[in-house]
């Protein structure tokens, strides 16, 4: 194998008080732009519309981030019409310039790293450090996916005498992009810019939640020069807009990232012929986990305290990466769940706003209640090992822990997307694996060990896309851990590696005799 050479950007270092009050006055000017409204992109026009929805802050919900027009299904008819007729321009624009796009749009995040991690932490209740790290994310894709393009472009030429043949990549068309509210900006920008770069004409529909942000996202777009009906940003209802551009026969590319049942629901919509559809859909879906930590006996224990408290609950347990399911062996399953305990009680919790806060508010009052159900669940089928008080104003909820959870309860297999760790017990490292295999999923998973053949064990049965070893399991870094899984989890390559944006295109054989 070879190392890929890219090397992502910086994160801010916190530790500096240069870069804390360059934050801090982020936060101020942001706090000064609360509330403004923000519209739709259709063909290069900011366009009005007759709904409206307005993004809260989780910690402090009578704070109206942003007020959201919402797209109508006549308006996504009208986005997918300019869509189409930017299409042939677009698709023979040189990939350089398109490239470029990508790294002026890199740039320009950099130039506003630390407002956009305000507007971050403001409309999601992502500490600041990770929406820091997540500004790292998103420029870290555009200037990977421009160089990735740039390296497809070449394609392959096979030749022999008197004949050329050449391998090339063409562009699929038209993408969808359906993105979440948990990386508002990273997953967003990647799936997008992704597309783009490719060459397609792309609508991206942002999670309601975290929709000002997509908007933010759209004027650096636009200021880094891409031209109109090339990128359209749409925000609107998932059950109408979202439905009506998934199921439009003009679509070839659906890029989703989300839950499990809207994930199920967009393959088997877009495997539907539609009158005057010529070609098939590809769908990415990546679609959320159940992931756990194996701890076997010869793990350093004080490491994988520290691993999976974080897995478990950096941003309140909301990736799709997180570790929602510690199973741990027997010999030292005691020992482990009372250092756990004890670590989890020294988490800072509340004020998203400054970095060394670890655990925000949850997104919203329905996660808030379905993770408090979840909770009522567990304290039936396990154990109580700890139950974090919270701060009362906003959607929090502190750190839950149960031990003595049985794997195939309710808790152990389904995914709570909150601040819940459940510990299992295993008598050895076969029966771990086994439970650790035992779910619909197949994301992420971990292992703390110092014992040969349990890490070679594990990297060969470990059913899971990305595996860590002896480190936590959330936080990959695009061109290192490309992320992505199978099962229940997802379908596609892995967002942030070699094969990416394959998705998004078209690979074509010329011969030519001469
Ligand atoms: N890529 C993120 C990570 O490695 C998770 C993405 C997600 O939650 O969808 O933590």
């Amino acid at each position: 194998g070879t190392t890929g050479g890219f090397s992502g950007v910086a994160d801010t270092d916190y530790a500096q008080e240069e870069k804390r009050k360059v934050s801090q006055q982020a936060f101020q000017k942001v706090r000064q732009q609360l509330g403004l409204t923000y519209l739709p992109l259709l063909n290069g026009e900011y366009v009005n519309t007759t709904t409206f929805v307005d993004s809260l802050n989780p910690s402090n919900f009578n704070q109206v981030v942003g007020k959201i027009g919402l797209l109508s299904i006549e308006q996504a008819e009208e986005a997918m019409k300019s869509a189409k007729s930017a299409f042939p321009a677009w698709k023979k624009t040189p990939v350089k310039q398109r490239a470029d796009i990508l790294r002026q749009a890199g740039k320009i995040m950099e130039q506003r790293r630390a407002e956009l991690s305000a507007w971050i932490v403001l409309e999601v209740g992502k500490p600041v450090k990770e929406a820091d790290a997540e500004v790292s994310e998103a420029i870290d894709f555009c200037l990977y996916y421009a160089d990735e393009m740039e390296r497809l472009e070449k394609g392959v030429i096979y030749d022999v005498s008197g004949e050329t043949n050449r391998y090339i990549y063409q562009p699929k068309g038209i993408a969808v992009v359906i993105s979440p509210w948990n990386f508002p900006l990273a997953i967003a920008c990647g799936m997008t810019v992704a597309a783009l770069v490719s060459g397609n004409c792309t609508l991206l529909k942002p999670a309601e939640t975290s929709s000002v942000i997509t908007a933010k996202f759209t004027e650096i777009l636009m200021e880094a020069g891409i031209p109109k009906g090339v990128f359209q940003y749409v925000p609107g209802k998932g059950s109408q807009v979202g439905a009506y551009l998934v199921n439009h026969p003009d679509t070839h590319v659906i890029a989703f990232t989300g839950s499990q049942e809207v994930g199920c629901r967009i393959y088997a919509e877009a495997a539907i012929l539609k009158p005057g559809q010529k070609h098939l859909k590809k769908v990415i879906a990546e679609m959320g986990g159940k992931n756990t930590i194996i701890v076997d006996e010869s793990a350093d224990l004080d490491q994988a305290v520290v691993g999976v408290v974080q897995s478990a609950f950096g941003y309140s347990g909301q990736k799709c990466s997180a570790c929602s399911r510690v199973i741990v062996l027997q010999p030292i399953y005691d020992a482990f769940v009372e250092r756990l305990v004890e670590a989890t009680k020294s988490l800072n919790i509340g004020e998203t706003e400054l970095p060394s806060t670890q655990v925000g508010p949850v997104i919203d009052e329905n996660a808030q209640s379905r993770i408090l159900e979840y909770i009522e669940i567990g304290k039936k089928e396990a154990k109580l090992a700890l139950e974090l008080p919270a701060p009362s104003q906003g959607y929090f909820i502190g750190p839950v822990i149960f031990s003595e959870v049985p794997p195939d309860g309710v808790i152990a297999q389904q995914e709570i997307f909150g601040p819940v760790l459940a510990v299992i017990r295993a008598n050895n490292f076969q029966e771990a694996l086994e439970f650790a295999n035992g779910t619909n999923y197949a994301l992420t998973g971990g292992l703390y060990s110092r014992t040969p053949s349990h890490i070679a064990q594990a990297q060969a049965d470990f059913e899971v896309g990305n595996l860590y070893i002896n480190r936590n399991i959330t936080g990959a870094i695009v061109a290192r851990q490309p992320f992505g899984g199978f099962k229940l989890s997802g379908v596609g390559s892995k967002a942030g590696g070699p094969d990416y944006l394959l998705q998004f295109l078209e690979p074509r054989t010329i011969t030519e005799n001469i």
